[in-house]
């Protein structure tokens, strides 16, 4: 077996067809899923941000002491002072592009910035190191530096690494024998060559196990995070992700003044129809009910979740007394239409559902106070005879007035 492929998510968990789009593509270093890949170029944005900003301060420092050099060349022997320009500028440069890279917020014109600063940069101060004949030897050295930290420093994709180290490359190699031809020996060119060409091997097999383990980490984040929120039996999500979402929600229909729904659902006599089928065939029909409830509820925001055993619940998000009782009654005939057979329940042949159904408008109390109230509107409609609807509206709190001790 590829020992690659056992670090790659799919092979960490049974779950392989929710992982297959986040497995890393083998030469590009990219999430196979490209939404998978856009999540994931967004959530490295703010450290793709920090390593362009720290780069920069980098480049401009380099080059501020690089302006000192010339300017005591300038006081002590007399050099052009026109030569102080260009590396007075390379000192400016970088920070202006550092005050863009603080405002960016897409990471595709963050790569694109850094490709253009890449090739304006590397250029210019190839360029610059043409000027003092003693610093043409230095050529080949700045090359790999450059061609380094595109690598394995700069916030850009894999690919796109390689596309600008190789136009660093061929400018630097054409550069670097055009410039230094007949200047120094042959072995000294031939040997300049060879450090650019090692450089863009190195880097290309640092840089692809780098851009590799980032995204795993991030694909296994996605897997947890997953793991952690979907209900195994049913596949839909759980308990803790409810919970999640219900305070979540309550504070975002409070921010927004919108009023918040909640259906507690309970399959009848369900105790009946493991003792009738067995548990296996009572498993199948909890995925089957899961299914049914989360078709009726699929509006962008509604949340169908397993709240424990035979219970489901529905968060519904922005939807009042009246939109909650149709989406209720609707999962009521959806399962009563599915016709799964129930030879054991008093109330007819085939499996039904009870159900409560809260609706807050007021949100100054607590959200468990709705779950609370979920939960009573479902017992009322147990004790009404079951396979029914039965909803409410929950009262803001009292409020008590405190006397000051
Ligand atoms: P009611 O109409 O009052 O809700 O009656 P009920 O029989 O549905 O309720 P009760 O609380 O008496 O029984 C719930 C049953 O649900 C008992 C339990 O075996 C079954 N159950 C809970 N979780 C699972 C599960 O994961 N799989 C299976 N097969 N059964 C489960
Ligand atoms: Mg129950
Ligand atoms: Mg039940």
């Amino acid at each position: 077996m590829d020992p690659r492929a056992s670090a790659t998510p799919a092979a960490l968990s049974p779950a392989a067809a929710e992982l297959k789009p986040a497995a890393v593509t083998r030469w590009t270093a990219q999430l196979a899923d490209p939404q998978c890949e856009r999540d994931f170029r967004q959530y490295r944005l703010a450290d793709d941000r920090r390593r362009a900003g720290i780069l920069m301060v980098l480049v401009s420092a380099g080059s501020a002491f690089n302006f000192l050099i010339e300017l005591n060349r300038y006081l002590e022997h007399g050099t052009d002072a026109v030569r102080l320009v260009p590396s007075f500028a390379s000192i400016w440069v970088p920070l202006v592009v550092l005050y863009i890279v603080r405002r960016m917020t897409s990471p595709v014109s963050l790569e694109v910035l850094m490709v253009i600063s890449g090739l304006v940069g590397g250029c210019s101060r190839l360029t610059l190191l043409t000027l003092q004949p003693p610093e043409i030897a230095m050529w080949p050295t700045m090359a790999v530096a450059m061609i380094l930290i595109v690598y394995l420093y700069m916030p850009v994709r894999f690919v796109t690494s390689i596309v600008l180290t190789a136009a660093l490359s061929v400018l630097a190699v054409s550069g670097w024998f055009t410039v230094a031809q007949g200047r120094v020996p042959t072995e000294v060119l031939a040997r300049g060559f060879l450090w650019i060409v090692l450089a863009n091997a190195l880097g290309f097999i640092a840089a692809n196990s780098l851009q590799r383990s980032l995204r795993i980490q991030f694909a296994q984040g996605l897997l947890l995070q997953n793991l952690l929120s979907t209900d195994s039996l049913t596949s839909i999500a759980n308990r803790r992700r409810f919970d999640d979402e219900l305070s979540r929600e309550w504070r975002r229909c409070e921010r927004a003044g919108m009023p918040l729904s909640l259906l507690m659902i309970d399959v009848d006599h369900f105790k009946a129809y493991n003792d009738h089928f067995g548990h296996v065939q009572g498993d199948e029909a909890l995925r089957q009910v899961a299914k049914l409830l989360g078709a009726g509820a699929k509006r962008p925001g509604d949340l169908v979740a397993r709240y424990g055993g035979e219970e489901f619940v529905c968060l519904l998000p922005g939807i009042g007394v009246g939109g909650a009782s149709m989406v209720a009654g609707k999962l009521i005939d959806a399962v009563r239409h599915a016709n799964i057979p129930h030879p054991r329940s008093p109330l007819g042949p085939r499996l039904t559902i009870s159900v409560g159904s809260a609706t807050a408008i007021d949100m100054s109390g607590d959200p468990l106070a709705l779950v609370a109230y979920a939960d009573k509107l479902l017992y009322a409609a147990k004790a009404g005879g079951r396979d029914q609807l039965i909803i409410g509206e929950l009262t803001p709190p009292l409020v008590v007035a405190a006397r000051a001790a």
